[in-house]
């Protein structure tokens, strides 16, 4: 991953083109304020632009998702004054999308059947995205005897180049920095950069502001969008990492303290600050009084990239995992 420095100039006049965004938390544990920051720059960034703001589930991982973090997402965001668009769509409910993409993929030969453990692959070279980069055992068939267990994409030496709006040009050379990657994993479950792929097709998304922990998996998604639709690649930026004052990244496996549900606009405007953005010279009262003012001053140009750390109470919450 090559941040070449620089933005590009932001030359779309927003009221010309048809603005989708999103947001897609997974409900892993509560929402946190790592998880506002990018709330609040994808929100802000859609209404701005007089855009569409849908909001997606991404409980597709039953093991490890929480159902009572799911039924809280939309209440966390009412009450923080999030108004979506149309429905909630839940990932829970995109199997046969997902199947359909999946034999597309097998289909055109863009994925193969991976017979590999996680033991085997334990002394592959880590990639870009923290990921094993896959050594191809299985890419050009499973070894005699062995069943496949996941499916992998099956990468080549393309060069994927975006230009994010916020950490300037990415550039990846999958096969040398990803990898093959899986779709489905051994154990039945849809993998992370299939599912958002083909949600984001099928929900028309144009712009995709998120955390900045999902830049690796950027590239990959854009090749998976290039195999599974012809449409033009949308726009990304992705917001700084929330980290506490080691430098670790507020998360809802680190029990990142859960969003408050009072005064919620005090909260907001930490998200705000933490974004870069305009001071108000009048004092918020609400959250009305956030949106109305956020939704007309957003300026991305002014999000600082780099990671940095949050206002102090938004660290670990004295909750203990039961065992
Ligand atoms: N579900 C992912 C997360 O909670 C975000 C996916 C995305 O925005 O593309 O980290």
């Amino acid at each position: 991953m090559i941040p070449a420095g620089g933005r590009a100039a932001e030359t779309t006049s927003a009221a010309l083109v048809p603005y989708i965004g999103r947001f897609a938390p997974s409900p892993t544990g509560p929402l946190h304020f790592g998880s506002l920051v990018a709330a609040v720059a994808s929100y802000a960034d859609a209404r701005f632009a007089a855009g569409r703001w849908l909001l997606r589930i991404e409980d597709l991982d039953p093991p490890r998702d929480s159902r009572e973090a799911a039924a809280s997402f939309p209440t966390t965001l009412e009450r923080y004054g999030f108004e979506w668009d149309g429905s909630i769509l839940y990932q829970s409910t995109r199997d046969e999308a997902y199947a359909d993409a999946l034999a597309m993929l097998i289909r055109e030969r863009q994925a193969f059947p991976c017979a590999c453990t996680r033991s085997e692959l334990s002394s592959a070279p880590i990639g870009d995205g923290g990921e094993r980069i896959y050594p191809g055992t299985c890419r050009h068939g499973l070894p005699a005897g062995r069943d496949g267990r996941a499916w992998r994409a099956r990468v080549d030496a393309t060069t994927i180049s975006f230009e994010d709006r916020i950490q300037g040009t990415i550039t990846q050379q999958l096969d040398r920095d990803a990898g093959d990657f899986v779709v489905r994993r051994a154990d039945g479950q849809w993998a992370y950069q299939l599912a958002v792929v083909v949600d984001d097709r099928d929900q028309h998304v144009t712009d995709t502001v998120r955390g900045a922990d999902l830049l690796d998996s950027t590239p990959r998604q854009i090749w998976l969008q290039r195999q599974l639709a012809d449409a033009p690649t949308a726009r990304y930026a992705h917001v700084p990492l929330v980290v506490d004052a080691r430098g670790d990244k507020l998360s809802k496996q680190t029990l990142a303290a859960a969003l408050p549900m009072d005064a919620p606009e005090r909260r907001l405007l930490e998200a705000w600050r933490f974004l870069g953005q305009r001071e108000p010279d009048f004092s918020i009262g609400n959250v009305r009084e956030f949106w109305t003012y956020a939704t007309t001053l957003w300026d991305i140009a002014r999000v600082p990239p780099a990671p940095h750390v949050g206002p102090d109470s938004v660290g670990q919450s004295a909750r203990v995992d039961p065992l």
